[in-house]
């Protein structure tokens, strides 16, 4: 039996989407189903969407993280990524991954870019976020996502920003699709220090 509250809600909204009829749920697990039903969706078939969808300052930033992603140094992986941050002022802070012999030494882009920002006094004013990968082989790939350890370095920078809900463009090599998701959703319980 699927309950309505607490950690039972994913389970109801994966019914609604199609393990289950939305007609067999309960009168209260379709309304709960129903909000998040579209959403879920769109994961189920890639969760990606048309760079033509989204916010043009957005797909802007996406494109300026495409750029930053051609002074990556990855001789090894020849895997260049590239992320980019959007400030409060329209101006545009980007880092690309920096790879070491010694490859647990290697750097991604997404935290180039954040320390940068930091360096220069922006720290607190990054509204949005792109990053952008770019195989060896140079096929179009799928939108890169951030690392496990980038996205705790995102979460205490949207933190800072009092943005929690940021924005992150994740785009594929040709900038033709993307994955539009917020810090909160990649990190929604991220290590604070106890602060
Ligand atoms: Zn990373």
């Amino acid at each position: 039996m699927v309950g309505v509250k607490g950690q039972a809600v994913l389970p109801v909204v994966l019914r609604g989407i199609g393990f289950l009829q939305m007609k067999d749920l309960s009168k209260a697990n379709r309304a709960l189903a129903r909000p998040t039903a579209g959403v879920w969706m769109r994961c189920a078939m890639d969760g990606c969407v048309d760079m033509a969808e989204i916010d043009a300052g957005l797909a802007g930033l996406a494109r300026a993280a495409a750029v930053a992603a051609d002074s990556a140094h990855a001789p090894f992986s020849r895997f260049r990524v590239g992320a980019a941050l959007l400030l409060d002022d329209g101006s545009i802070v980007t880092g690309a991954n920096y790879e070491s012999a010694s490859y647990g030494l290697t750097m991604c882009a997404e935290r180039v870019a954040v320390f940068r920002a930091n360096m220069e006094g922006a720290r607190e004013l990054v509204r949005a976020v792109a990053v952008i990968g770019k195989s060896a082989e140079g096929g179009p790939g799928d939108p890169v996502m951030p690392c496990g350890a980038c996205r705790q370095i995102l979460a205490e920078l949207a933190a800072a920003c009092g943005r929690p809900d940021m924005p992150v463009v994740c785009a594929d090599a040709r900038l033709r699709r993307v994955r539009l998701t917020t810090v909160a959703e990649l990190l929604p319980h991220p290590f604070t220090g106890g602060v």
